[in-house]
């Protein structure tokens, strides 16, 4: 192969730059027609009663944090697993992030190893937990639930890694991620790896009324110009005419754009067949590598994995590594665990406190995943890894 394959590639048709120019040529190059569009097109395909856009994934996560109370001080869960801005989002609020360790099984967040955690604490000790939807592979939400509601902790649950999949609960009932059953709020990306690209932008999700409300506050500033939301006048203040609005509270300026709006919503038309090629990508390589010596994630029954990424997990992955690069495959690291990070580290995270997560790090090799990835390509891919792991 002379062209490189990375591990993800965004694809953009003809119709995604016609609406993009179509906005350039319009009178609204922010907060126009297309953001309400696309928030409204998005809540329906996941399936939840609201959607706000914001600037990215990251932003999304922080808003959040600040709707749901954290500051100074308030203690959350989240997963060693996952990118960092998951836990940073708790930091910029001041909060204090703690990690519990992964199922080896799935490399998502251990719900057993949470409900450890919060039981070596007194009662109202955390305030809730950040699950994370790692690679695409739908968190049980609905233990997590149960054991949010037997504690009083809220659930964020982070999907940016899957739009459009699912699970099936023990009574039969179908969730998407996100789709607001079960956790308060969710939230997306649509960085070009990811599923949906507009360049960067984001979205959060929920069934909450007041949450939502809240929310849209908070993505613009702490500005409401709605005459329903005022406070009272103060004594002795000017009449408040048509351009009167307040602002209530520290927001900030997280607004998407609406040429990134009218791009994410072009892309939204295609994202079910954009999906089921991942999963055909997928079943390709579950099949290639099945009784091989390579450790692959297959979810059981009526869990329907949204593959953002397809991880392997060898015992030579620098070795496996470095050989793809010399075959012109960028494979890829998900994720360095963040726990190690020095960042966290300075917080007293060390090497052996969350040892299935450091084990899953020390194997674990993202092989290319896009809707665009050719068989000719994959095929390559796949010959390529097999070559060297026999
Ligand atoms: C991409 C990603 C984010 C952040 O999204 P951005 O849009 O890049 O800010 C957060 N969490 C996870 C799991 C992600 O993959």
């Amino acid at each position: 192969m002379n062209q490189a394959i990375p591990y993800g590639r965004q694809h953009i048709t003809d119709d995604d730059i016609d609406a993009v120019a179509d906005v350039l040529r319009g009178p609204f190059l922010t907060q126009g027609p297309h953001i309400n569009a696309f928030e409204t097109a998005f809540a329906e395909y996941i399936g939840c009663r609201y959607a706000v856009a914001v600037a990215n994934g990251t932003a999304a996560l922080h808003l959040c944090c600040m709707a749901l109370g954290v500051t100074e001080g308030t203690r959350v869960i989240t997963t060693p697993i996952t990118f960092s801005a998951s836990a940073n989002c708790v930091r910029y609020c001041g909060g204090e992030v703690y990690f519990a360790d992964i199922d080896p099984d799935t490399a998502l967040l251990d719900v057993n190893a949470v409900r450890r955690l919060i039981e070596q604490h007194p009662k109202g000790y955390f305030a809730g937990i950040i699950p994370v939807d790692f690679a695409g592979y739908p968190v049980d939400l609905t233990a997590f639930r149960e054991l949010a509601d037997e504690y009083g902790l809220w659930l964020l649950e982070d999907s940016c890694h899957s739009p459009g999949g699912s699970f099936v609960d023990a009574q039969g009932l179908a969730h998407r991620c996100g789709d607001g059953s079960l956790a308060e709020l969710a939230i997306f990306s649509f960085h070009p790896v990811k599923h949906i690209a507009a360049g960067e932008g984001g979205m959060i999700t929920t069934n909450d009324e007041v949450l939502y409300k809240h929310l849209l506050r908070l993505r613009t500033h702490g500005i409401t110009n709605k005459p329903g939301d005022f406070t009272e006048p103060y004594a002795g203040e000017p009449e408040r005419g048509g351009w009167y609005m307040e602002l209530q509270e520290l927001g900030y300026n997280y607004r998407l754009t609406d040429m990134q709006a009218a791009l994410g919503t072009s892309q939204l038309q295609r994202v079910d067949a954009m999906l089921d090629r991942r999963r055909e990508i997928a079943k390709r390589y579950d099949d290639a590598f099945a009784g091989t010596n390579i450790t692959t994630i297959v979810p059981p029954e009526g869990v329907n994995h949204a593959y953002h990424l397809y991880v392997i997990q060898v015992d030579d992955r620098k070795g496996l590594y470095d050989f793809l690069r010399t075959r012109n495959i960028m494979a890829q690291v998900h994720y360095i665990p963040v726990h190690l990070m020095p960042y966290y580290r300075q917080f007293g995270w060390k090497p052996g406190d969350l040892p299935n997560a450091e084990q899953y790090y020390a194997r674990c090799l993202s092989l290319p995943m896009f809707p665009t990835l050719t068989d000719e390509e994959q095929t390559y891919v796949i010959a390529s890894v097999l070559e060297f792991c026999r």
